[in-house]
């Protein structure tokens, strides 16, 4: 009777603390509803964000940026590798164009054929400086001649920045690719192109230019993979890394490339020597940034994670 009592007690107590358990998780997941959070709250023109999302029944795909009923544009969704109180976390990572006028916009979480969560956030104002730059004949004919090899070269460069793969070599704390102190070029500049004829064209700078003497390393600002190698007509001997889901650094101009196609590379390896191959006025690095497609300030990247895992993961559990 002793031993039968005493199986009894360790029966109950098996039976309080699956009770206990299962009432917890129960709890936990009817109190947590969804979530989708922002970071930084606020976007900035040029400026990359991330969007997390947690807690849905189904995963999300994109989320698209609105201003105005007009699309700034997509990004597409990855598994973080984290999980939070929510469950598993996706991030989108994207960026504010640096053309979005300030004032409110609208960004919508979307799922297989439904919106899942739709927010208000706000656009802050920025200027961009602006220059004039002389064309000599001969930097016309590469930025004006039709020419099929330059259309399908441009095909090629939107294929690679308009994909969001899955690899996520680092978390986008970039280093200067280039030992230098002389900006030529900000991003964002707003451009005038005059021509020896007396036309003129208008561009924006989609990223900043380091003046380099030819010979100059260039090297990787953070680690990836080399996505493309090789020389093009307007931004010459160029190498293009994959860094995060959707984001490339780009690296134009240059004399020569010492990496190929397909190489992994760590934060500092030499992708080559600085030139002036190409649409160039003298020797520097061009060096730019992509996210989902956009150009973004490279600036923005430089001694900070963009996809800040601790605080995710912190604003994800409240
Ligand atoms: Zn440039």
């Amino acid at each position: 009777m002793k031993h039968f009592t005493r199986l009894w007690r360790v029966f109950l107590l098996l039976v309080s603390l699956t009770t206990q358990i299962s009432c917890q998780t129960t709890g936990a997941a009817l109190s947590l509803e969804p979530k989708t959070a922002l970071f930084p709250e606020t976007l900035r023109p040029g400026e990359p964000y991330v969007v997390a999302v947690s807690g849905y029944q189904k995963a999300p795909l994109k989320a698209s940026l609105f201003r105005d009923g007009q699309k700034l544009g997509s990004g597409r969704f990855f598994e973080l590798g984290e999980s939070g109180a929510r469950g598993k976390i996706y991030c989108a990572i994207m960026a504010a164009p640096s053309t979005a006028a300030e004032g409110p916009a609208r960004l919508l979480v979307e799922g297989d054929a439904a919106v899942l969560s739709e927010f208000e956030l706000t656009i802050e104002s920025r200027n961009f400086p602006s220059e004039t730059i002389a064309i000599t004949g001969g930097m016309q004919d590469i930025l004006t001649r039709p020419d099929p090899q330059k259309t399908r070269e441009a095909e090629q460069l939107w294929a690679i920045i308009g994909r969001t793969g899955t690899g996520l070599y680092t978390d986008g704390n970039f280093i200067m690719p280039v030992n230098s102190t002389v900006q030529t070029s900000r991003f964002g500049t707003r451009r005038i192109y005059k021509y020896p004829d007396g036309r003129s064209s208008t561009s924006i700078h989609a990223g900043v230019d380091w003046r380099a003497p030819t010979g100059t390393p260039i090297s990787a600002c953070a680690p990836g993979k080399v996505v493309l190698a090789r020389a093009r007509i307007v931004s010459g001997n160029t190498v293009i890394l994959e860094h995060m889901p959707g984001v490339y650094s780009l690296y134009y101009h240059m004399d020569r490339i010492v990496v190929t196609e397909g190489d992994f590379v760590e934060t500092g390896s030499r992708l080559g020597d600085a030139g002036a191959t190409g649409f160039a006025t003298g020797a520097h690095l061009h060096w730019e940034v992509r996210v989902a497609a956009e150009n973004t300030d490279p600036a923005r990247f430089l001694g900070r994670a963009v996809l800040d895992k601790a605080a995710i993961l912190a604003t994800m559990n409240e």
